[in-house]
């Protein structure tokens, strides 16, 4: 209250004031600022609701939505009601008051790029008897405090609203004995219920049902009230919490306003002894905070029994949620259960003893300089490992080598030419974490800024002045000025715009909006232009060629970006991204040109009908690929691994899981699932799992020792440690591969692990490739559990067989690729770095020489490899496995070979084209292990060459019209059931590293309110 307010004559205040007056609380210099916190107990009767989400959604205030939440099928949504006895003992006295209360657990901001967006409980409704509790309620906390009358005989109450009317009647029955927390095993997830940070309305209006309309500039505040379930008080004495289930009986009366949909009437509801969303009394001590911003606001560990999370998989996915769980001191027991004998899945790789230890993988890996939750995350399990790296200069030095050289190859007049791109370094730091709102980007939109920027830029006096001009060459450069300075202006409007408001623009449809009329026109201009200018141009200089085909594809993104009026690109995804860009206007004659096609090859997207790939990959997650990996990178394009894929990003997590707690199971491989009640009361009941192999000593130390460099992370094996099952030399003798379904191996037992005794929660992180069996009762149509989404996303999301090389040589990089082109400007090295937009099915090259240091090759050691990637062709269904194909994966690596060695030997000229012309002097200079007397195309076998033949080694496509079958982390439709994986809904919606991580991280807070952060693209 200000002076001049208080000096008001009290019939000029408002109620709130009259009694902050009566209370001396409102005089001047009385500091509401100097409560930090409230210390009570709690006497509570809390009744669990589920609800549709649209009726539970209606509570909720302008600004909030609800978030996924484990508890619930996908279309509902629990709330609580709760009728408490609250005592606090303040710095200003004591508050003893009744209160009523609705709450709506797992509530975030709407906004998706908020630091922090929840999950959150926000209150509806508040009905309280006290008036100090009304008046902090209101003014400090921004709940909408009501006046109620409360009446209580035994265990009935009876409240009313300030005019006497009833609210509210209710009886309640006990039903068993109250008990500590822990006797009760559905608490653990009550407790779920109750503390989350709550979120409020700063300085709200309200209306009579707390329904806010249209206050556009809605403030939130933050708190938390920590109940004490175990341990001691402030005061130092044993806290004794009980838990009593109870029996309800709710009639409303007039005086509340319902929630469509929830009957009037008196109903009963289950108690918390049979069901985790039954009724409990509960009566402990608690801590209540002052109120701060939500993004702030954290909610302080909780006593009392941990939430036990079986995770299953042990790919990125499965170990982002399991760290992002485990990193919580005290919160969750954390159990990861894999196939095999190593982390990774598709990033796995192995070093393999009998080849000098080289490093054997899957295929090419790299991560993006977008990739912000897979570079953070990295940064906080080397942390949480005891390899701190995260230095002022971001997460990146220690664990990646930033690489620039990143360039594809195109064919020109029948030719194969590398091209470099011109991306280079920027100032951001990636995987740093936005320290509050104002600094988090409209990624897409400051994407699309540089697009425009570029095309400016590749129009710039410079450009021109590289070009070695004749007369008619100076004439064209005159001619080209007028495009010029329409760019230039373009740029210099986008310029004075602010993100937020370059992205209304961006979404304002063109009738609506005369300067988006202007910019198109002019974007439109300028290509036909420079359709007129390049014509000849093109045909005669491949550097012309490259750049038209460049500029081209880049003002077709902006003009169809600008005239279909989005940024939302999931709405694009029923289009296919060239046939997107051929009716927005791109010449036909760059339909497979290497500026779009390495789209398709960097996300394995390849159908039958090559070329032109029509039909063959998501228009937006293709758009959203693309403007990211080109424009919305931070540091580098892109990012090496310093001791290669597993060993730099699987290692670190497997001592910073260890380092929390988790226990990593290795040999359980998990053949299905039991699914129990219908409809939305579907209940996750057991997983089941085949015991692969028996661990001698209890304990499975995966790594090699004495592989891994000092100070590098321990290297993980082609097979594993024999010598540490049970059954190793069993297995070693049939040569028995643990990662293979196909092979003649029955296991050495069953686990079954059963919801409430061994997990309270399950994230299932296995691809979906391997899925299919061990969701059978979700997808079996005649099954109780039936749940046609999840029939959808099995049968119609395609998957893709990926194959790859990994080729070394005794000659050096120079000796093998044409020197004269550098990949970055003024760099004479001869290096390819990451390639990409080669022939068909190895599209994609990546130099690794820099990993020949950490293999142990004897001297002198090979001077290059080379990784090589792609993909066969989509919609490859694997045999189920049993006796009569048990040798599908040899015939598969002999089918492959096939392959390969025709394509090598018609591309090995073109793709090398430094070294050998002749095939025969090419596999001369590939270096083959000590001992090996392989000639000829042998010498090739005695490489890596590698075919994805396992269920779960597929890749997942984003092929048109097939993303929205995604499910969401959240979206199982099934009680304690989580996803994560690459296949699951994302904001990319495709197979990498960073959906993998980010969908980790969502299913993890959806548990547990943590990592706050987690980076959305922001569409
Ligand atoms: C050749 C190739 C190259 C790639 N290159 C890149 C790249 O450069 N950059 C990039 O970001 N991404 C790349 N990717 C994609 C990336 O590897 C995947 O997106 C990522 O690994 C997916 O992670 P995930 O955890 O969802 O699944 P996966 O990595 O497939 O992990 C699944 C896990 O589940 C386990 N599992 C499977 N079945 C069972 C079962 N029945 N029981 C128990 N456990 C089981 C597996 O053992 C594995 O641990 C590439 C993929 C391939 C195939």
């Amino acid at each position: 209250m200000t002076d001049e307010e208080f000096r008001r004559p009290i019939g000029e205040l408002d109620d709130a004031q009259r009694l902050a007056r009566a209370e001396g609380l409102d005089a001047p210099g009385i500091d509401f600022a100097a409560f930090t916190e409230g210390r009570g107990t709690l006497d509570a009767h809390v009744i669990p609701l589920v609800l549709p989400s649209a009726v539970v959604a209606a509570m909720l205030p302008r600004g909030l939505q609800l978030a996924p939440q484990p508890l619930v099928g996908p279309d509902r949504h629990p709330l609580f009601l709760s009728f408490a006895h609250n005592r606090f003992e303040a710095w200003f006295g004591v508050m003893d008051y009744h209160e009523l209360l609705f709450g709506i657990p797992w509530v975030e901001y709407a906004e998706e790029r908020m630091p922090h967006r929840g999950p959150f409980i926000y209150m509806p409704r508040l009905l309280l008897d006290g008036a100090l509790p009304q008046l902090l309620g209101e003014r400090v906390y921004g709940y909408e405090k009501l006046a109620g009358g409360f009446s209580r005989t035994g265990s009935e109450w009876h409240v009313a609203d300030a005019a006497g009317d009833t609210a509210v009647t209710a009886a309640f029955t006990s039903t068993g004995d109250a008990s500590p927390p822990d006797a009760w095993p559905s608490f653990a997830w009550a407790r779920k219920l109750l503390e989350m940070p709550t979120i409020s309305q700063h300085g709200r209006r309200f209306d009579r049902d707390a329904r806010i309309t249209g206050d556009a500039d809605q403030r939130f505040v933050g708190s938390t009230v920590r109940y004490l379930f175990a341990g001691t008080d402030w005061d130092g004495r044993v806290v004794e919490p009980t838990i009593e289930p109870i029996a309800a009986r709710v009639t409303f009366g007039t005086a509340m306003t319902l929630p469509d949909g929830l009957a009037s009437t008196a109903w009963a509801t289950r108690s918390i002894a049979d069901d985790v969303l039954g009724s409990f009394r509960v009566r402990t001590k608690q801590i209540v905070s002052a109120p701060g911003d939500p993004a702030d606001v954290r909610m302080p560990p909780g006593g009392g029994r941990k939430l036990k999370i079986a995770v299953l998989g042990g790919g990125p996915a499965a170990c982002a949620a399991a760290y992002w769980l485990a990193r919580q001191p005290g919160e969750y027991d954390v159990s990861l259960f894999t196939m095999g004998w190593r982390l990774g899945g598709k990033c796995a790789a192995g070093r393999n003893p009998d080849a000098h230890d080289r490093i054997e993988e899957h295929g090419l890996h790299a991560f993006l300089g977008f990739y912000r939750n897979a570079i953070r995350t990295v940064a906080e399990v080397y942390a949480t490992a005891g390899r701190p790296i995260a230095t002022a200069e971001g997460p990146v030095e220690g664990a990646f080598r930033s690489q620039l050289d990143v360039g594809v190859v195109d064919r020109w007049n029948d030719r194969w030419h590398y091209f470099p791109t011109p991306l280079g370094s920027n100032d951001r730091i990636p995987g740093r974490v936005p320290p509050g709102g104002e600094d988090v980007r409209a990624d897409l939109a400051l994407a699309f800024k540089g697009l425009l920027r570029r095309i400016a830029g590749e129009l710039d006096d410079a450009q021109d002045a590289s070009i070695d001009a004749g007369p008619l060459e100076r004439a064209l450069a005159l001619v080209r000025a007028p495009w010029r300075e329409a760019m230039a202006s373009v740029v210099a409007w986008i310029d004075r715009e602010g993100d937020i408001a370059f992205e209304r623009f961006v979404e304002t449809p063109p009738a609506a909006s005369r300067p988006k009329t202007w910019m198109i026109s002019i974007l439109k201009q300028v290509r036909s232009g420079l359709a007129w200018y390049y014509e000849d141009r093109a045909r005669s200089s491949r550097t012309a060629w490259f750049q038209w085909g460049g500029l081209d594809t880049l003002l077709t993104i902006a003009i169809g970006l600008l005239v279909d009026s989005t940024l939302d690109l999931d709405d694009l995804d029923d289009q296919d991204l060239l046939s997107w860009l051929l009716a927005h206007g791109l010449e036909p004659e760059h339909a497979d040109i290497s500026t779009i096609t390495q789209v398709y090859e960097t996300l394995f997207a390849h159908a039958a009908n090559l070329p032109y790939r029509t039909g063959d990959l998501a228009c937006g997650v293709g758009l959203r690929w693309f403007l990211l990996v080109s424009f919305g990178y931070d540091g580098a394009p892109a990012y090496d691994f310093r001791w290669s894929c597993p060993e730099t990003l699987m290692t670190p997590y497997y001592e910073a899981l260890v380092a929390c707690g988790a226990k990593i199971h290795f040999f359980h491989r998990v053949t299905g699932i039991d699914v129990e009640g219908q409809g939305d009361a579907k209940v996750l009941a057991r997983v089941r799992m085949q015991i692969q192999a028996t661990v001698k000593n209890g304990a499975y130390d995966p790594f090699m020792p004495g592989v891994a460099k000092p100070g590098a992370p321990a290297a993980w094996p082609i097979r594993p440690a024999f010598d540490q099952l049970e059954q190793g030399d069993e297995l070693a003798r049939r040569g028995i591969d643990l990662e293979d379904v196909y092979a003649d191996w029955p296991g050495v037992g069953e686990r079954v692990l059963e919801q409430g005794r061994d997990f309270d929660a399950c994230i299932l992180g296995i691809p979906l490739g391997a899925l299919p069996p061990i969701v059978a009762p979700l997808v079996d149509a005649a099954g109780s559990a039936f749940d046609p989404r999840w029939k959808a996303m099995i049968d119609r999301i395609s998957l893709i067989q990926t194959v790859s090389a990994q080729l070394w040589f005794d000659r050096d990089a120079a000796a093998m690729f044409d020197t004269s082109i550098a990949a970055v400007e003024g760099d004479a090295r001869p290096a390819r770095g990451l390639l990409t937009g080669f022939v068909h099915p190895q599209g994609s090259l990546g130099e690794m020489s820099e990993l020949i240091d950490i293999e142990r090759w004897p001297s002198p050691p090979p001077e290059l490899v080379t990784y090589h990637t792609g993909a066969l062709v989509a919609g490859a269904r694997l045999p189920a496995p049993g006796p009569a194909t048990r040798e599908f994966p040899a015939n598969e690596r002999a089918r492959w070979r096939v392959i390969f060695e025709q394509w090598l030997r018609s591309n090995h000229a073109a793709l090398f084209d430094g070294g050998p012309r002749d095939f025969e002097s090419f596999l001369a200079a590939l270096r083959v292990p000590a001992g090996s007397t392989a000639t000829g195309v042998d010498r090739l076998w005695a490489q890596v060459v590698s075919i994805a033949c396992q269920p779960s080694d597929l890749y997942v496509l984003s092929r048109p019209g097939e993303t929205a079958h995604r499910l969401a982390p959240s979206g199982s439709g099934v009680r304690f059931l989580l996803l994560a994986g690459d296949w699951t809904k994302t904001d990319l919606n495709c197979g990498c590293v960073e959906a993998a991580t980010q969908s980790g991280m969502l299913a993890a807070r959806a548990l547990s309110n943590e990592p706050r952060w987690v980076w959305r693209v922001g569409y």
